[in-house]
């Protein structure tokens, strides 16, 4: 737990507690898996994962296979699957497709070199990104939906018993469901106020927040794209010191 006094932050954990004039907070931006509430309509037969918890193949039962999620990570799981057996991808958005790497270059390298991951959140590329989201990462998917592998459905709206149905009426039976559909944040030990905004997520501006001495870094366009990833977080941690020297 984290709470203000004065002009210290008291910090409890399971093993002792800490007295601190500043505290950077810098748990990532995946700490609770997001799995929608009708995956409880679900039969108890049928085998539900979030995509954190799925490891490889051999975690699932006989029957059918659905993904719901159509990110990087439901992409990379689907198209594994789909090397054993036919899968069921659902998705909300088309999909993008991009280059992993070019020449021998991984393509985060050549994002770097042209300047996107220092795209500011309010830039123009920047806004553009954020509006498209992220493409998917590698061609293998695109060829196991060609290869007629993977089959692709519309967003999941409910669930019941061993039936899914998608905004395109259709409905499937199911026995496997991987929920690759994100995570949301979890700060139910920051017990100082002002600091979350009614979407749960820190009011910050460049990770500086309105309480002295309070910082958050690693959090996705904390300032730039670059800022949750592991070549771009060192700038805003520099600023962030700046700020701490002050
Ligand atoms: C599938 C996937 C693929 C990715 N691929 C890439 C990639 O190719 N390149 C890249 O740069 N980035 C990638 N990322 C992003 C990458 O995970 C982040 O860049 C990096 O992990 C962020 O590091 P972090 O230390 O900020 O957060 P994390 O690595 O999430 O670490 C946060 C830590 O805080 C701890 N924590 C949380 N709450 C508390 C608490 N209350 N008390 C104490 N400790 C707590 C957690 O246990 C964890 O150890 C990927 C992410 C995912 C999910």
């Amino acid at each position: 737990m984290v709470k203000k006094k004065g002009n210290l932050f008291h910090i409890t954990s399971d093993r002792t507690e800490y007295q601190a004039k500043n505290v950077l907070i810098a748990t990532g931006p995946f700490q609770k898996p997001r799995i929608p509430a009708f995956a409880n309509d679900l039969s108890k037969d049928v085998l539900q994962l979030h995509s954190s918890d799925y490891r490889n193949p051999s975690q699932l039962i006989e029957g059918k296979v659905l993904v719901v999620g159509g990110g990087n990570s439901g992409a990379q799981i689907t198209e594994e699957i789909a090397r054993e057996r036919e899968v069921y991808l659902s998705t909300s958005c088309r999909f993008s497709f991009m280059p992993l790497s070019m020449g021998n270059r991984i393509i985060f390298w050549c994002f770097d070199k042209l300047g996107i991951l220092k795209a500011s959140s309010t830039s123009y590329i920047g806004r553009k990104i954020q509006k498209r989201g992220d493409p998917i990462f590698g061609f293998e998917l695109k060829k196991a939906i060609q290869e007629g592998k993977v089959i692709i459905k519309g967003r999941t709206l409910n669930c019941n018993g061993n039936i899914v149905t998608f905004n395109d009426d259709s409905l499937h039976n199911v026995h496997n469901v991987i929920w690759a559909t994100g995570f949301t944040s979890d700060y139910s030990w920051l017990d100082v106020t002002g600091i979350l905004g009614e979407n749960g997520k820190p009011i910050h501006n460049r990770g500086v927040t309105n309480v002295p001495g309070l910082y958050f870094l690693g959090l996705p366009w904390q300032y730039r794209r670059g800022s949750a990833l592991l070549q771009g977080v060192g700038n805003d941690a520099n600023y962030l010191m700046e700020q701490l020297k002050k």
